[in-house]
């Protein structure tokens, strides 16, 4: 804590410390007004249910506008990486199983390893 004698630039009350040395007393703000001024995450409490898995959604960080396509986390996740497949038609070339999708677009179709192929 740093000590000192300045003014809330708000509601000018008397700052006696701050947690650092301000570079300009002129916008100074209290713990009050700082907590104030924070923006508060808002959020949105609900009965809604998940359209992939069916589980129930009762917080949200948005206000839903579609509740039929709502989704949980867990689905909104899974999604997300989903969607960072690449889908395409591979063989192994270690084993020689087909590969349908992979998170990446191989520069040399002719050298892919599946998954199983690739973590050994
Ligand atoms: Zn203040
Ligand atoms: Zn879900
Ligand atoms: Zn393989």
């Amino acid at each position: 804590m740093v000590q000192g004698n300045w003014t809330c630039c708000e509601c000018n009350a008397d700052i006696k410390e701050l947690p650092f040395n301000p570079r300009s007393t002129n916008d100074l703000k209290c713990n009050a007004c700082m907590s104030k001024g924070r923006p508060q995450r808002e959020t949105f409490e609900g009965d809604w249910s998940c359209s992939k898995c069916q589980s129930p959604i009762t917080l949200l960080p948005f206000k839903p506008e579609d509740v039929a396509n709502l989704t949980c986390k867990n689905c909104y996740l899974k999604e997300k990486t989903a969607s960072r497949m690449v889908e395409g038609n591979w063989t192994c070339m270690d084993c020689g199983n087909a590969i349908t999708s992979l998170p990446f677009n191989p520069r040399d179709p002719e050298s892919v390893s599946c998954r199983d192929c690739y973590q050994k």
